[in-house]
């Protein structure tokens, strides 16, 4: 079966947190949705995918949807990257698979958004696409069904490179290789001083250092410089950011009016969670239910609010502290699309220079780029779900694609596996290094 398959080979969503593809492959639904919208910007390391690899990403659906027994297959593509979406569409004429082609806006690739632009359906709040009849995997996780198909474990990672380097491009990557190794194989940072964004600037996260590795859900890598307006931003501390909302929200509510969620129907209002911070004397000791079906896309932070201040930083700490209380919010109201959305929308183009990196924005060609990394270090998390538990030890001389950490049949979770060939140089509680 296809589910045992991805399970043993260690398939998980290669374009967010890592929930494993086995257990949607034993979901019985109306559609297989493929998102290839790539809204995060600079990244684009899923249209050159789509471009280089069509027959296999195609492949990948045809086999999620025959797990499924799905009828319908869509691809969410933004109408711009035509030749991505032609290179598509070469490959399922006459088959029940449809494109749906999406404007160049921020968060068009958004599970919630996907699934409304691609069925006209509304997830309920709180809730996951299964729930309306889908099932939404990244189309380089449509690649990977298509290789376990074939016995091939995930051990590579497609990614792009991306800012402030030489080359610009994507390429595939051992599992396990060290940041500073890729931004090498970009022809090196641009400038001395630099910061990395793994995965995008809006929802990614910043590299605690070079020495950081590869992921199956590292999307890409965003080199800016040290000095550039999203460090200062990203770099505030926690309670200052808490501070200055405190005292320089004015309720303007534009956090909210632009809020994708707030935009889909669902009861999320940042403005209001800000209105905690005033309200309390700590500024954050009561929490109100406004943040608790918040998805982090970050565009009222780093978009909508004149202040610049952090509403969506807000929403984190609310959702957390609500979830460590085991207090949760359900929205009773079904939600109802917002008469203003389409007006709404954020572009791209507008968004990059609101983000200051418009001198950035380039191609990112796919590039058959050798990275031979000397050593590779694989976590034992890097799914949803349990850790894998290591089968290797010190010593052990392990061949690429060798299974080395697994998870209880009964668990959630993903296998891991070698991504070079070479000896296990240490294992530890959250990775397993191999030397070549
Ligand atoms: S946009 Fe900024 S100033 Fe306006 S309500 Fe939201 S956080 Fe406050
Ligand atoms: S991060 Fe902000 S804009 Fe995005 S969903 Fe959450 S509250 Fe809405």
């Amino acid at each position: 079966m296809l589910s045992e398959k991805l399970k043993e080979l260690g398939v998980v969503g290669a374009g967010g947190a890592g929930f494993p593809t086995y257990v949607k492959a034993k979901s019985q639904v109306e559609f297989v949705l493929a998102n290839g919208a790539e809204c995060e910007p600079l990244i684009h390391k899923d249209v050159e995918l789509m471009q280089s690899f069509p027959a296999q990403v195609v492949a990948g659906m045809h086999l999620m949807m025959k797990a499924t027994g799905a009828q319908k297959g869509k691809f969410g593509i933004k109408e711009k990257n035509a030749a991505a979406a032609e290179a598509i569409r070469g490959q399922v004429q006459s088959n029940p698979i449809e494109l749906v082609l999406l404007g160049d806006f921020y968060p068009s690739g958004d599970e919630y958004e996907l699934v409304y632009s691609a069925t006209g359906r509304l997830i309920p709040p709180g809730g996951i696409p299964l729930q309306v009849g889908s099932v939404v995997n990244n189309v380089e996780t449509l690649y990977n069904v298509e290789a376990a198909s074939e016995g091939l474990p995930v051990t590579e990672k497609f990614l792009s490179v991306v800012g402030a380097v030489r080359e610009p491009k994507s390429f595939w990557a051992p599992v396990g290789t060290s940041f500073g190794e890729l931004i090498e194989a970009a022809g090196g940072a641009t400038v001395a001083e630099f910061a990395v964004f793994v995965s995008g600037i809006l929802m990614g996260t910043l590299a605690p250092g070079l020495d950081e590795v590869v992921t199956k859900t590292t999307a890409g890598l965003i080199v800016l410089p040290r000095d550039h307006y999203l460090l200062t931003r990203k770099g505030r501390a926690e309670q200052d950011m808490n501070r200055i909302g405190k005292s320089a929200c004015d309720q303007c509510s534009y956090c909210t009016e632009f809020c994708p969620r707030y935009l889909l129907g669902y009861e999320v209002m940042p403005h209001k969670v800000m209105r905690s911070l005033g309200f309390t004397l700590t500024g954050a000791d009561n929490w109100n239910q406004w943040a608790q079906l918040c998805c982090s896309c970050g565009l009222c932070t780093l978009y909508a609010c004149p202040e610049d201040l952090f509403p969506r930083e807000a929403c984190d700490q609310a959702k957390d502290d609500l979830r460590a209380a085991g207090i949760k919010f359900t929205q009773k109201k079904p939600p109802v699309v917002h008469p203003m959305k389409d007006a709404r929308r954020v572009p791209l183009s507008m968004l990059r220079k609101r983000l200051k990196v418009e001198e950035y924005e380039s191609e990112a060609p796919f590039r058959e780029t050798r990275i031979e990394p000397a050593q590779v270090r694989i976590k034992l998390s890097q799914h949803a779900g349990k850790p894998a538990r290591p089968v290797v030890a010190r010593g052990d001389k392990v061949e690429k694609g060798a299974c080395i950490g697994r998870v209880d049949a009964a668990e959630l979770g993903a296998n891991i596996h070698a991504s070079i060939a070479g000896t296990v140089e240490a294992v530890t509680d959250s990775c397993i290094e191999i030397k070549r």
